[in-house]
């Protein structure tokens, strides 16, 4: 086991997500999550895992301060405390970085007051993730504290990528442009494909599927991203679990005029109860696919067409993310979906023949943690599989900062 260990945390508004990372060996050596912070009474609950076992707590957690507390309290309960003294850095996922940061920073004074300006952009998660980095510099002072954004790896989108066609002292005023997010898992993924397959990043284009209960597209031109499908928030795009994905701006207003929604109304909507959910009544894939082959015939209709809709969406992405780039060397499917749903990917790129992508059948049909080649040999386009790691991505951001 590693010495120098790097504790990652994903702080959000009711909950704390944490591992304690060895960024050298690749894995996880303890993982938690702390939930219901802030609620009435006892509500409070967590789980930690080490070497094969939970410990679990339930009580009050006021707070993000009482969520560290429990999370140190269950790492020494499971019998391998965590000492402030050993750990690298704390590495904090922060969701937007605005037009500010293109990469991950050493969290100083004058760095919170940029994460802080630029929350107005995503006012669920930034003052969520500030939180966790306050608590955090509190409950370990002196150890370095790094923030690692979603937004940071898309500040490289061209202007054409990333402008929105409409009043541009308006759009200026308001810093209304395209951001994209799930940056660290496209960049950590696009980078495994160049390992994996032992050829230099630079020279690969790439278009990389993060399908999960949040899903998003990119295009990565030599390691560099040059379109992706989230915008100036991460309602854009693909369809998702809970969230719409594209839609014609005229239904907001349409909604908005006859259908009566205010403007909470809409974001509850658009953000919780669209995607997937909207369409078949959940947001699980697990349990859309059960749907499909289920004895109610309209659950099983509903849940198909959820199917179709979104497995469309992916593909027409990768239609214009081919032509984004010109060419493509690799197609990529990650997260819970891209990596464990067979019949996505198979109907996602089925009768691409002509564009020389095809997914060779049984080798989409093995189940496997490791990344893998998913399209026959001698193909002109290789389709792979690749597990994302978003926190091993922010271990060893945080160990490049911290130096
Ligand atoms: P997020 O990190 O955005 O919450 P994940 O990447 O964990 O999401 O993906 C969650 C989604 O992956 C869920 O819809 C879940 O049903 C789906 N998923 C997980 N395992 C499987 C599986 N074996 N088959 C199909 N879908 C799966």
């Amino acid at each position: 086991m590693t010495d120098r260990p790097v504790l990652v945390v994903n702080s959000g508004s009711s909950s704390m997500k944490y591992q304690l990372v060895d960024p050298d060996a690749g894995v996880a050596v303890a993982s938690g999550v702390v939930e219901r912070i802030g609620e009435p009474g006892a509500a409070g609950r967590a789980r930690h895992s080490f070497a094969g076992n939970d410990t679990t707590f339930s009580g009050p957690i006021p707070d993000h301060a009482a969520a560290l507390e429990v999370m140190r309290q269950l790492f020494v309960d499971s019998g391998r405390p965590l000492r402030g003294e050993r750990l690298v850095g704390i590495g904090h996922r922060v969701v937007h970085g605005g037009d500010v940061f293109a990469d991950p920073v050493l969290i100083d004074d004058a760095v919170l007051r940029q994460i802080r300006a630029v929350s107005g952009l995503a006012p669920l998660h930034n003052p969520a993730n500030l939180t966790g980095i306050e608590q955090a510099a509190r409950a370990f002072p002196g150890i370095p504290q790094v923030a690692v954004f979603d937004t940071a790896f898309f500040r490289t989108l061209p202007a054409a990528a990333a402008t929105y066609a409409i009043d541009a002292d308006l759009a200026a005023r308001h810093a209304v442009r395209r951001y994209g997010f799930h940056g660290t898992s496209h960049q950590y993924v696009s980078g495994q494909v160049a390992t994996v397959l032992g050829r230099p990043l630079a020279d690969l284009d790439q278009i990389v599927l993060h399908l999960g209960n949040g899903a998003s597209a990119s295009a990565v031109r030599g390691g560099v991203a040059v379109e992706t499908s989230m915008g100036m928030t991460p309602l854009e795009g693909l369809v998702m679990g809970t969230r719409s994905g594209d839609l014609d701006p005229g239904v907001l207003l349409h909604l908005a005029g006859p259908g009566g929604l205010d403007p909470a109304g809409l974001d509850t909507l658009l953000n919780r109860r669209s995607g997937l959910l909207g369409l078949a009544g959940t947001n699980d894939f697990r349990d859309l696919q059960a749907m499909m082959d289920g004895p109610d015939a309209d659950r099983a209709a509903a849940a198909r067409l959820a199917f179709d809709v979104f497995c469309h969406r992916v593909r027409k992405y990768i239609g214009a993310y081919l032509a984004v780039l010109g060419r493509v060397d690799v197609i990529t499917f990650t997260a819970g979906v891209g990596e464990n749903a067979p019949a996505v990917r198979a109907q996602v790129l089925a009768g691409l023949e002509g564009l020389g992508i095809v997914v060779d059948a049984d080798r989409n049909a093995v189940r496997s943690r490791d990344a893998r080649i998913i399209s026959p040999p001698d193909t002109p386009v290789t389709v792979m599989v690749v597990p994302t790691n978003e926190e091993l991505a922010i271990a060893r951001a945080t160990v490049t900062v911290v130096g």
